[in-house]
């Protein structure tokens, strides 16, 4: 029987799985975390993400309760079969396809087949993830519908009732700073500002209103955009 009061989240150390994770602490009893290793060519990511980790608990005393054990997961074999501009040195361009060549084809459908494995083993009945299909690349393996057929693939093949949950799917950027501002306040966005990470450049030396990042990749520019968008400029 799996606990559906436990979570596991999906944590990158972006803004996006920053939020979710905020998310999730408001609403579980317990929350783990897991991170992926798949090669990403800025390591700044996994640096960031143990910041964001390791700081988040003290936004709320009861947070510091709930937040149990993080796992990380090796999966440089990704790295190795998608050349990709987000795991070797390419320039980040548009393909034909529509999708920019930060794509790595899958991602998210092997990240929750590893994550529900890990879930499964631990008892957790709850997985959240940060994907979202408002304001994206365009990736397929971010939509609804894949997210659903994953969760009814991944039940029937473990036999399984585990819940695959999505809060930020239907919010756009501006309205992911805001979910952010209701959970956690000032304090939790400054955290975000400060700590996490999104640009697909790994730039951390560039510092603007909205955090850190190269300003130019898409990754960037919809934080940017978002950010301007919503109340948070004003404050
Ligand atoms: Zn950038």
């Amino acid at each position: 029987m799996k606990d559906k009061s436990v979570a596991l989240v999906l944590f990158s150390g972006g803004q996006d799985s920053t939020t979710c994770l905020a998310w999730a602490l408001e609403r579980f009893e317990r929350v783990e975390t897991v991170g992926f290793d798949y090669g990403q060519r800025h390591r700044v990511e996994l640096e960031c993400r143990q910041e964001v980790l390791s700081r988040i608990e003290n936004i709320k005393s009861e947070w510091s309760d709930k937040l149990g054990d993080d796992h990380m997961l090796d999966l440089s074999v990704l790295g190795a079969i998608s050349d990709t501009a987000l795991t070797s040195d390419t320039e980040i361009k548009m393909l034909e396809s529509g999708l920019p060549n930060t794509f790595v084809p899958g991602r998210n459908i092997v990240f929750l087949t590893m994550a529900s494995a890990l879930a499964y083993r631990r008892g957790l009945g709850t997985i959240v993830l940060g994907v979202c299909e408002t304001d994206y690349s365009g990736y397929p393996d971010c939509r609804d519908d894949t997210m659903k057929s994953v969760q009814v693939a991944l039940n029937l093949g473990m036999e399984a009732r585990f819940n695959i949950v999505t809060p930020l799917m239907w919010l756009d950027k501006a309205e992911t700073w805001e979910l952010s501002k209701r959970i956690g306040g000032w304090e939790l966005n400054e955290l975000i500002i400060e700590h996490s990470h999104t640009c697909y450049k790994g730039n951390r030396t560039k510092r603007h209103v909205w955090g850190y990042g190269c300003g130019e990749c898409p990754s960037c520019k919809m934080r940017r955009t978002g950010f301007i968008d919503s109340s948070l400029a004003k404050h």
